[in-house]
């Protein structure tokens, strides 16, 4: 007989973050695609294009985030009220006959009453498990995280692929030996740091708006002001960037820009993981 001890190793993916990971993943690759058109030549000029370029596809990015933690603490809801009585089944929406044939047709809600009761003991227990172990194996795996650093790698993966084609386009010229340290450090820099630091920033300000507008409008300046609000990230992002381009040597302006990063990064973790604590699937304002 199942229990929730046999539950423990219960593994909860929902279907959302394949959402998330998808318009990320596209994002990314538009991004990336769209750089390419970008002149390299000019610093000021390329970041200028580029920056925009960023808050647009950061539009999509963050528009899928305020639907996954809308769907994070809905789920989370029915987890924790699950009852097998209240699932809805199409077989009991019909009365039990086939709307086309007429046929009678066989209760699916009791077939898998009787293999649930088989299984866990009684409905009860079946319900306990659900509202206990799935939801915490929910909470658990993504709770703290709600859209794990892992997932954020794999998303934002094809954005190196414009790494390869840079590097590609520089070997066998002297190009290559003048911005390799820059190229190897600096985007990886990116994909690793950078990007996970206003994805950071970007999901805790979704999460806080996530709410759905009225209407299609409202729905829109909500993304609108979420991407506003997220940009000043960018912005320090591209500074900083500029920066320690210009103002060091190659090597040491892209190592100050690695250590930057990485501090960047945890100092974001840091404030993302005390601000939503393991609450982070409760409603705003009831942290606990
Ligand atoms: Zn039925």
């Amino acid at each position: 007989m199942l229990t929730t001890m046999n539950l423990s190793k219960l593994k909860v993916v929902p279907a959302a973050l394949g959402y998330v990971a998808l318009s990320t993943a596209l994002a990314a690759f538009a991004f990336g695609f769209s750089g390419h058109m970008v002149p390299s030549g000019n610093i000021w000029l390329e970041w200028s294009i580029k920056t925009p370029l960023m808050c647009f596809f950061s539009f999509f990015i963050l528009d899928a985030f305020r639907a996954h933690f809308r769907a994070l603490a809905a789920q989370s809801s029915q987890l924790h009220n699950f009852e097998l009585q209240k699932t809805r089944c199409w077989c009991c929406s019909v009365n039990h006959v086939h709307p086309a044939t007429s046929q009678p047709l066989p209760c699916d809600r009791s077939i898998l009453t009787r293999c649930l009761t088989a299984w866990f003991g009684s409905e009860q227990a079946f319900n306990d498990a659900i509202r206990s172990s799935v939801a915490t194996a929910l909470e658990q795996q993504l709770g703290y995280d709600a859209f794990p650093y892992t997932w954020v790698l794999l998303s934002t993966s094809p954005y190196l692929w414009s790494l390869m084609d840079d590097l590609a386009s520089l070997v066998g010229s002297n190009g290559l030996r003048e911005d390799a340290v820059r190229l190897l450090v600096r985007y990886p820099t990116y994909w690793l740091f950078t990007f996970p630091t206003v994805f950071t920033w970007g999901m805790i300000l979704a999460r806080f708006f996530r709410a759905k507008g009225r209407n299609c409008r409202a729905e829109f300046l909500r993304n609108v002001l979420v991407t506003a609000m997220t940009a000043p990230s960018i912005l320090l992002f591209v500074f900083w960037e500029i920066w320690t381009r210009i103002a060091f040597e190659r090597l040491v302006g892209s190592l100050i820009f690695l250590t930057s990063a990485v501090v960047g990064f945890l100092i974001s973790r840091f404030f993302y993981h005390w601000h939503h604590g393991k609450g982070i699937l409760q409603p705003n304002g009831s942290r606990s």
